[in-house]
């Protein structure tokens, strides 16, 4: 999918030519030993590259253009080691179309008592230093993230790494192709949305394709491919003997691999990063796409099911967020409850959809009628998923703008087999307690589908929508609901006053 590593944060260090060349080289070699500490650092899983430091309007300016055109630079991490005069920034600053980390460090992290003096005083600057620079950040009104403490700090470095990962995932969006088989399912409001607007805001494109264009391109899949790929799924799945050669439902099977190749073709050839389809448009397709789904975003593409364009960008975004963490992130929905007030939890899963990578077990591959959709029999992987920490994340237009909202939720085991179930599911207790989390969601407008992550936490996604310039609001641990709603109604007026 992506090296993370092959993408780059520019490490950026401000001073002026005020002090000396002797400062200066010193101030030059302190900085390229913290962008090499912090891009050796195994907490770290982006490039840091260091820059030469930057003294003048003209250098600052000269720096920050080339890192927005520079392809693999994701976003840039700015230090002052010693004052830099912060008017020098504004030119710079003004252009720069990339992420910006303001990490509010120090060369040395103790004081040294017995040996300070005002050389060292002077080299030593960043505690005033970086306040001059964040007031100008701050006064021209742009997104930044502020990490503060000494650069090799663990904690440091892991709060720089979650929000170099919101970069890349926010980096992998610009330019990004989603393509969309048939319209939104009829009706539906929350999955609809301005797809120019989200263009516009977001960088990533959604256009349509006609679903016969797709048949095509799975009708000409040969023979040899499917049975090929049919074996691939026996190996690598449960199957029972009906599924198998010469079963009676071996049919369907081969069909669902045809289906798969035709549309992992048409993705590749077309350089999408995301889908989705709609039940409702299956023109020319026996069935609704299952296994094909499922194994396709286990390999990294975003989907969500019914057209919801939305979801499938974030499922994408947030799998290049989540790149070598454990656990994944893919496409969910609330499906039903358990209301049991001593244990009350959500069941999540989809008609079909749920992503493969979720499965804590060999997958069974299983073929079943779809009671929707009047196509043919579906196949489909069935599972269970670990429980653990995780969250449900859902972008939703609100017609003024977009809102990215999270809630932290506790993955369970289920309790008892569901045997009848025929769907990969998952079960979930939202925070704080079942109540409050579903009212608040619905509050806050959040859709029925989501992004579930088990590997990205509520930082990466706020820092993802601070990067992305949008509404975040999160609900967690600590939410209540009094407040929450405020702080909708704040947030409110706060996009009303800042449209334009
Ligand atoms: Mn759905």
């Amino acid at each position: 999918m992506t090296n993370l590593k092959e993408l780059e944060l520019w490490f950026v260090t401000g001073s002026q030519n005020l002090y000396g060349e002797e400062t200066l080289k010193q101030v030059s070699k302190h900085a390229q030993l913290v962008a090499d500490g912090i891009n050796n650092s195994s907490k770290i899983s982006v490039s840091v590259v260091f820059k030469p430091i930057v003294k003048s309007s003209e250098e600052i300016f000269e720096t920050l253009q080339q890192a927005n055109a520079a392809k693999n630079c994701i976003g840039i991490i700015t230090w002052m080691h010693t004052f830099s005069p912060a008017k020098m920034w504004i030119r710079g600053l003004n252009v720069l179309q990339k992420p910006l980390l303001h990490l509010h460090t120090q060369f040395n992290r103790d004081l040294p008592w017995d040996t300070i003096d005002m050389d060292f005083m002077n080299l030593n600057q960043s505690a005033h230093g970086d306040r001059e620079f964040g007031f100008m950040v701050t006064r021209m009104r742009k997104n930044r993230k502020v990490v503060v403490g000494h650069w090799q700090d663990e904690e440091v470095l892991g709060e720089i790494d979650v929000w170099a990962r919101a970069a890349a995932g926010w980096h992998d969006w610009q330019g990004a192709k989603f393509a969309r088989f048939g319209d939104n399912m009829r009706f539906v409001a929350v999955t609809d949305g301005d797809k120019v607007e989200a263009e516009t805001q977001f960088g990533f494109s959604v256009n349509t394709y006609a679903v016969g264009d797709l048949v095509a391109v799975i009708n000409n899949i040969s023979d040899a491919a499917v049975a090929e790929l049919a074996q691939v799924y026996e190996r690598t799945y449960e199957m029972e003997a009906s599924l198998k050669p010469g079963g009676e439902k071996h049919q369907s099977v081969l069909e669902a691999a045809k289906i798969e190749l035709g549309l992992r073709k048409f993705l590749e050839d077309g350089n999408f990063k995301g889908f989705s389809d709609t039940f409702e448009d299956l023109h020319g397709l026996i069935q609704l796409p299952g296994i094909a789904v499922q194994r396709l975003m286990a390999d990294g593409y975003g989907f969500a099911g019914e057209g919801d364009w939305k979801t499938a960008a974030l499922v994408r975004a947030s799998k290049v967020m989540g790149l070598g963490l454990n656990g994944t992130s893919a496409f969910m929905e609330d499906y039903t409850y358990h209301f049991d007030p001593a244990n009350a939890m959500v069941l999540g899963s989809h008609m079909l959809e749920v992503d493969a990578a979720l499965a804590n077990a060999k997958p069974k591959l299983e073929v079943h009628p779809l009671g929707i959709g009047g196509k043919a029999d579906p196949a489909r992987l069935v599972f269970n998923v670990d429980g653990g920490n995780a969250l449900n994340a859902s972008l939703v237009d609100m017609g003024n703008r977009f809102r990215l909202i999270v809630n932290e939720v506790e993955a369970v085991a289920a309790p008892h087999d569901l045997p009848k179930l025929p769907v990969a599911r998952v079960l979930w207790k939202p925070l704080p307690d079942m109540k409050t989390g579903c009212a608040a969601w619905i509050y806050a407008g959040g859709a029925h589908h989501t992004v579930y992550s088990q590997c990205l936490t509520k930082e990466h996604l706020t820092d993802f929508a601070n990067i992305a310039g949008i509404e975040c609001v999160n609900i967690g641990s600590d939410t209540k609901l009094d407040h929450f709603r405020n702080q909708l109604h704040w947030n409110e007026a706060f996009y009303q006053l800042q449209s334009k």
